[in-house]
């Protein structure tokens, strides 16, 4: 199975507007936020699950907030994408929205005219970005007392963040970290196939390696991270065994 490219040079898309050089663009009703007004239910519900004594209008109220600062920054990751592309004159060729959120789009993901170095840099600005946001935030939560909203809201800041920076960097093909460590080998002097069959190798260790954490942690009832864990470990086993290309 072959990822689906976000958008493809000629597909017919209307540009809403550039943010540093890259254009953002939207295909029909895709663009709508869906995502925001699913992930605000969502959180609402949980708001309330968290605290039964809330009224609707307060769950309704921190719902909203930990949705903008979870969404938020997924969005500012792709931003940061979007500066770093920029900043070494290398720009991504589009930003789409879809369903409220952005993908990053490259027509050519093994372009010539962009460096191996360049390809890390654009690929490690969203990760750098979100741990470096980390730093005000983890200081904003440790300011805000236990049992408030304030606290609630940056709690899911600070874990979104986490998230982030560090899933984001898991050595998968389609993510940054699978990218960065694609481009360190070609840098090191392997051929792009080398590199790929290299990731590739990777991802099959790394399979294993997750899904055995991924029952650790629910085993130890940590059913969250356990979720996560083997998410990623069926997800880094299928690329590593060949079933997902990007
Ligand atoms: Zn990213």
């Amino acid at each position: 199975m072959k990822k689906p490219p976000a958008v493809r040079p000629g597909d017919e898309v209307t540009v809403i507007g550039h943010v540093f050089e890259t254009p953002l663009v939207v295909r029909g009703r895709t663009w709508l936020p869906v995502a925001q007004f699913g992930a605000w239910g969502i959180m609402a519900w949980l708001a309330g699950k968290r605290r039964p004594q809330r009224t609707w209008g307060q769950r309704l109220w921190v719902g909203l907030m930990t949705m903008a600062v979870a969404l938020g920054s997924e969005w500012l990751h792709n931003l940061a994408h979007a500066v770093a592309a920029h900043l070494i004159g290398k720009p991504m060729d589009a930003l789409r929205i879809t369903w409220g959120m952005p993908l990053v789009v490259y027509y050519d993901l093994n372009d010539q005219d962009v460096t191996p170095r360049e390809h890390i840099v654009r690929a490690l600005g969203g990760p750098l970005f979100n741990a470096a946001l980390l730093i005000p935030l983890v200081g904003l939560r440790c300011a805000a007392r236990d049992g408030t909203a304030a606290r609630e809201v940056l709690d899911m800041a600070v874990g979104a963040n986490v998230f982030l920076s560090t899933v984001s960097m898991l050595p998968m093909p389609g993510i940054d970290g699978g990218a960065a460590l694609k481009w360190a080998l070609v840098a090191d002097g392997r051929s792009v196939p080398q590199a790929d069959e290299a990731v590739r190798r990777v991802n099959r260790w790394m399979g294993v390696a997750l899904s055995v954490a991924g029952a650790v942690a629910f085993w130890k009832r940590k059913r969250i991270i356990g979720g996560v864990l083997a998410l990623c470990g069926a997800m880094a086993s299928a690329i590593g065994h060949g079933l997902i290309e990007e």
